[in-house]
């Protein structure tokens, strides 16, 4: 069930919460032994629904996803779950309070059903940075479910969860929405608080949905969406409904007046597999025979984008994960014979941070060292501005753009996680986005012929524009089903079916 037929069949009394929720718990005792797409299952979650499923019986008046079960990013703080954000340094830290986006869910009537895994820090493109060891990707499980929020992903893509919240800084919600035939949103930078979530890049960082239809994702947007005076980078503005703009999707077929542009340094060339570049011009094709004009854009700056961000991320995140210091927050390692207090917090560096962490601390502080400064992150930063620019000007001539959500399908586990060069070339269609701070979406687009894996198509709108991507999102998801013949991602083979291909089904 989609989470918004599942809500009609929690106010129609079709089911309980607590059903739902007892659902959920036993798919996860069955299938998350091979997925691994949580770090901690939330053993109050049974009452939590029990309280919905009474206040409804009471007549009290609940929002329109209350008593839908949802997984959480363990980035985001919970005042009653450990949460580490994938990293020994906070192993078994319960933090004092909810981070926004949680405390609107609780507050929607959503029932939290755990913390789902991810890349230390949020820094990857597997799960296979993370501490506790890697998510595996449900259509294949040799495979990685993207990162850093492959839990979240797999959760969903698994069947693990209706819905499940992600952090999207490069790509984190979009590129494991793509390998996993889930649907992500990185909404607007400002558009959902990030109070209570461990920062990573606090320029780029941004909570958002994971779902499997465009209408799911925009209803959970609604929830954890708009401002928040804890966040000093919250817009304040009021937002439309995103349902709304996603039912007003579903009910059209006709595209006549839309102008879309086809990114060409995202579409294709160095790095994209056959398959993702096929099943994208016949998205493309789809688009068209709906009535929509395509245009090329060219984005040169895009082709910069990783660069910058690979100075930028570093940079903020070396600043940010300063405050990881032994004194106040998770481990504390003494060394043999004690030390002073530097030495402690060495120590504790030492061993609670994993590689990539200490690559990119090493990276950020040395771009932000005086004498490099105006060399790389001043440069990064000058990049960044003609990043903008280039949006600016597309959006100027369309009014959404498309590329492929990633380069290739799910790769193996193991393949790239000791080339870190390879892991970051991942990210090069999502990263342009979040140096923007527009908003971007990933909705599934079939499965690559090669391998029978799915692949993602993304859209982009202006800053604020959300609601848009939400509509023509919705739209195109119809689209494509239809080409399909049917809702062909709505299983997860490699738990369901054994080894079967999806070739072998006759899907491809
Ligand atoms: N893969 C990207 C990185 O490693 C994405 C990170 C993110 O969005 N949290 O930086």
């Amino acid at each position: 069930m989609s989470a918004a037929a599942l809500a009609d069949a929690l106010v129609s009394r079709e089911i309980s919460s607590a059903d739902a929720t007892q659902a959920y718990l036993d798919r996860i005792a069955a299938v998350d032994p091979d997925v691994h797409a949580y770090l901690h299952v939330n053993d109050a979650a049974l009452a939590a629904a029990k309280v919905i499923d009474a206040r409804r019986a009471a007549g009290d008046d609940l929002g329109p996803l209350a008593g839908v079960p949802v997984a959480v990013k363990d980035v985001l703080c919970t005042a009653d779950m450990p949460t580490t954000a994938g990293s020994r340094i906070l192993e078994g830290w319960v933090p004092p309070y909810d981070a926004t986006p949680v405390a609107r869910l609780r507050q929607a009537g959503l029932v939290p059903l755990g913390k789902t895994n991810m890349d230390e820090f949020a820094m990857g493109s597997s799960t296979e940075y993370s501490a506790y060891g890697p998510t595996r990707n449900p259509w294949n499980l040799d495979r990685i479910p993207g990162g850093s929020g492959g839990g979240s992903a797999a959760a969903v893509a698994a069947f693990e969860a209706p819905l499940a919240l992600g952090s999207d800084t490069g790509g984190s919600i979009r590129q494991p929405g793509a390998v996993t035939g889930t649907v992500g949103v990185k909404p607007t930078y400002g558009g959902v608080s990030r109070y209570g979530s461990i920062a990573l890049a606090s320029s780029l960082d941004q909570v958002g949905p994971v779902a499997r239809t465009v209408l799911d994702a925009a209803l959970l947007h609604d929830v954890i969406g708009g401002h928040d005076p804890r966040d000093s980078t919250s817009i304040p503005d009021a937002w439309p409904s995103f349902a709304e703009a996603a039912r007003d999707g579903l009910q059209r077929d006709d595209l006549t007046g839309l102008r879309v542009g086809v990114v060409a340094e995202l579409s294709g060339g160095d790095g994209f597999q056959a398959g993702v570049e096929q099943r994208f011009r016949e998205t493309v094709d789809l688009l068209e025979r709906a009535g929509a004009t395509v245009i090329e854009i060219a984005a040169p700056s895009f082709a910069y984008a990783i660069s910058a961000y690979y100075l930028i991320l570093p940079a903020e995140a070396s600043s940010n994960l300063a405050k990881f210091d032994s004194v106040r927050f998770g481990l504390r390692v003494t060394p043999d014979g004690g030390g002073t207090v530097e030495d402690v917090m060495a120590a504790t560096r030492e061993r609670g941070f994993g590689p990539e962490v200490k690559r990119r601390i090493i990276l950020g502080t040395y771009a932000l060292s005086a004498g490099y400064y105006d060399a790389y992150y001043g440069s990064a930063q000058k990049v960044r501005t003609l990043v903008q620019r280039d949006f600016a000007t597309a959006f100027d001539q369309v009014d959404l753009l498309i590329s492929p959500s990633a380069p290739t399908t799910a790769f193996a586990i193991g393949e790239r996680v000791n080339d870190p060069l390879a892991m970051y070339l991942n990210d090069l269609t999502t990263i342009p986005a979040n140096l923007a701070g527009v908003p971007g979406m990933t909705i599934p687009m079939g499965l690559a012929p090669e391998d029978g894996l799915p692949v993602g198509v993304q859209l982009m709108a202006p800053a604020r524009e959300d609601a848009r991507l939400y509509r023509y999102g919705a739209v195109l998801e119809r689209l494509l089903e239809a080409s399909w013949g049917s809702r062909l991602l709505d299983r997860a083979p490699d738990l369901d079916r054994g080894q079967e291909s999806a070739a072998e089904a006759g899907v491809v």
